[in-house]
C-alpha cells in the first residue's frame, strides 16, 4: 500500500531537486506546483524524474502538468516549463521522459500503445500542449480508476495488484492458492512462471476492473510480486 509517509517523502526530495536546479527567483513557482499536486502520486513521480534529469539542462520551473492520454493505468502527460514544453510517461511507480513536445513522439512501442500510426499523425491531431486539459482536473474524475493500479473499468488489473478477483475461486487472486494449484508448483519465482501463469490466468479469463471492486491490502511481502 502506497502511504502518506511514502508521498511525503517523495515531495521532500523533489523539494531538494528544485532548490539545486531551480533558480531562487523561480523557486517559489516551482514549489508552488509541487504544492498544488501533492496529493497526486503520478504528477509526483514526472515533477521528480523532470527535477532530476533537467532536459537539455535548462534551469527552469515546471509550470504546468496536462493529461494527454490514459491507458491500463499508464498516462501520457506534458509538462511545460518556461519556454519549453515536454512529453512524459508515468505509472504510480515510475516516469520517464520521451522527449520535446515539438519533436512528437520517438518511442514507436509508446505511440502504437496510445493508438498514434506515427509521430506525425499525433502532432497533426495535437499541434500543441496548451490543448488539453490540466491533470489536476482529469485526476479529480479519475475516481473510476482501479484505486491500485489506476486502470479504468474494463481493463484488466496489472498482475500483482489485490485488487484482481481470481477467476477460478473468486476470492483474492494476489492471495489465493490458485496460482499454485494452476501451475502445479509449490513456489511461483521466475519471471518465466509469472508468465505462464499471466497466460493460463487470459486463457481462463480475467475478471476486469469494475466499478465498486476496492482494495484488500495484502500483508507486506504477501502475495505476487
Ligand atoms: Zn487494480
Ligand atoms: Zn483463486
Amino acid at each position: 500500500m502506497k502511504e502518506t509517509g511514502e508521498l511525503q517523502t517523495i515531495i521532500e526530495e523533489i523539494k531538494l531537486l528544485i532548490k539545486y536546479a531551480v533558480s531562487k527567483e523561480d523557486r517559489d513557482k516551482a514549489n508552488a506546483l509541487l504544492e498544488h499536486y501533492r496529493a497526486n502520486r503520478v504528477a509526483l513521480r514526472v515533477l521528480k524524474e523532470f527535477y532530476s534529469s533537467l532536459p537539455e539542462a535548462r534551469e527552469e520551473p515546471v509550470s504546468r502538468i496536462v493529461h494527454m492520454e490514459r491507458r491500463q493505468g499508464i498516462f501520457l502527460l506534458g509538462l511545460s516549463a518556461g519556454a519549453h514544453d515536454y512529453i512524459f510517461f508515468a505509472t504510480e511507480d515510475h516516469a520517464g521522459f520521451l522527449g520535446e513536445y515539438q519533436d512528437g513522439i520517438g518511442d514507436e512501442e509508446i505511440l502504437g500503445f496510445f493508438g498514434y500510426t506515427s509521430s506525425e499523425s499525433f502532432l497533426q491531431l495535437h499541434p500543441t500542449l496548451a490543448e488539453f486539459t490540466d491533470f489536476s482536473e482529469t485526476w479529480k474524475i479519475n475516481k473510476a480508476l482501479c484505486p491500485v493500479c489506476l486502470v479504468a473499468i474494463g481493463e484488466h488489473h496489472h498482475l500483482g495488484c489485490p485488487v484482481e478477483v481470481c477467476p477460478w475461486c473468486l476470492g483474492q487472486l494476489s492471495r489465493c492458492n490458485c496460482r499454485f494449484e494452476q501451475m502445479q508448483k509449490e513456489e511461483i519465482t521466475s519471471d518465466e512462471d509469472l508468465e505462464q501463469f499471466e497466460t493460463l490466468l487470459e486463457q481462463k479469463g480475467r475478471i476486469c476492473f469494475e466499478e465498486g471492486q476496492g482494495p484488500v491490502f495484502p500483508a507486506a511481502g504477501d502475495g505476487l510480486k
